[in-house]
């Protein structure tokens, strides 16, 4: 495919919220590029079962449909990371690991979180196998089974009671308990068992998560486990550009259209923070494409 030097829309981030922006803002008649790797989303190991008109799709398989639609609507893709950002004269410059430069009128970022990790062995290896970063996603997996969540704040505590939906036993492991008291208490009268001021050393197993084995040597024996630390926006090139981020310095700050501080920067998914779902994810790209298209179509005239 050959590749422009100048776009209507740029989108930074081929997940379910670049795609999506891509769809609505190439059905609008302006150009489109969209630029990332499609298995640097989070989607792309993912197995969704909770995103509305679909049961038991791959996340792989998503992915590619997207791309194929938006490109079926005109939108070209560019399967590179972007490495700079900037703003001059009403338009703005991406920088691509390749070289390139390519210029928009209006820029979408939607470059995704990252999750925290908890970097013990078995982690990245068992990922899909039983490790898990979401309870949300993936509680319904556990039906009857023992799992352990990872993570002593309120993503953590609000994760193994969910679980308690679910599960046959729910541990959770964590340093510290740093929760309100009023979560505090509902998790003591719980049926979790809390094994506060331990430490994961390893996940253990096979083909699927067999146990965890703590630093005291002690192992539960589960086979899922929620590691619930958090995540970070991926969001170095949003701030290059002086985009605004929430009170907490964690995620991009947008209004209900959208936009960022900055006229022309659009932002969508996961790196306006949570819920980490896709069907925010889409929700999301739908109206900052739409909103990139139109800003895009008024610079055109101006
Ligand atoms: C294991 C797992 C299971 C999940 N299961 C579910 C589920 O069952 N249901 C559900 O609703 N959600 C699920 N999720 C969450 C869901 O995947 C995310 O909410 C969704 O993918 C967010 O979409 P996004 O487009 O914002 O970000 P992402 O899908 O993460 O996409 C971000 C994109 O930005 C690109 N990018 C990052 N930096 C750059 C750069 N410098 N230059 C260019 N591109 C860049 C990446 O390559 C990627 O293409 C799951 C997540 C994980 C990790």
């Amino acid at each position: 495919m050959t590749v422009k030097a100048n776009y209507d829309v740029i989108i930074l981030g081929t997940g379910p919220a670049g795609l999506q922006a891509a769809i609505h803002a190439a059905r609008k008649k302006v150009s489109v590029l969209v630029l990332g790797k499609e298995t640097k989303s989070s989607l792309f190991h993912a197995h969704v079962e909770n995103f509305c008109c679909l049961f038991n799709v791959s996340g792989e398989d998503m992915l590619a449909v997207g791309r194929q639609q938006a490109a079926n609507f005109g939108a070209d893709m560019l399967e590179e990371d972007v490495l700079g950002v900037a703003s001059a004269d009403s338009l703005f410059r991406v920088t691509t690991e390749s070289g390139r430069a390519l210029d928009c009128k209006s820029l979408i970022v939607a470059t995704g979180t990252a999750r925290n990790k908890l970097g013990v062995a078995g982690e990245k290896d068992l990922l899909g196998k039983g490790v898990s970063y979401c309870v949300e996603c993936d509680a319904n997996f556990y039906k009857g089974e023992d799992v352990a969540v990872i993570g002593g704040a309120s993503a953590a505590v609000s994760g193994a009671l969910t679980l308690l939906d679910y599960a046959a036993t729910v541990h959770l492991v964590c340093g510290e308990l740093e929760v309100a008291d009023t979560l505090k208490a509902q998790l003591a009268q719980s049926a979790v068992i809390v094994h506060e001021k331990a430490k994961v050393k390893e996940i253990v197993g096979q083909t699927g998560v067999e146990g965890v084995v703590l630093e005291d040597g002690s192992k539960l024996a589960v086979s899922g486990v929620f590691i619930e630390l958090g995540a970070k926006g991926v969001m170095e090139l949003a701030t290059h550009l002086g985009v605004r981020l929430d009170d907490e310095m964690k995620y991009v700050d947008t209004n209900k259209k959208m936009e960022t501080n900055i006229p022309g920067v659009y932002a969508a998914g996961d790196i306006c923070g949570p819920p980490w779902q896709m069907a925010k994810a889409v929700g999301e790209g739908c109206v900052a494409g739409l909103n990139a298209a139109i800003y895009a179509k008024k610079v055109r005239k101006s």
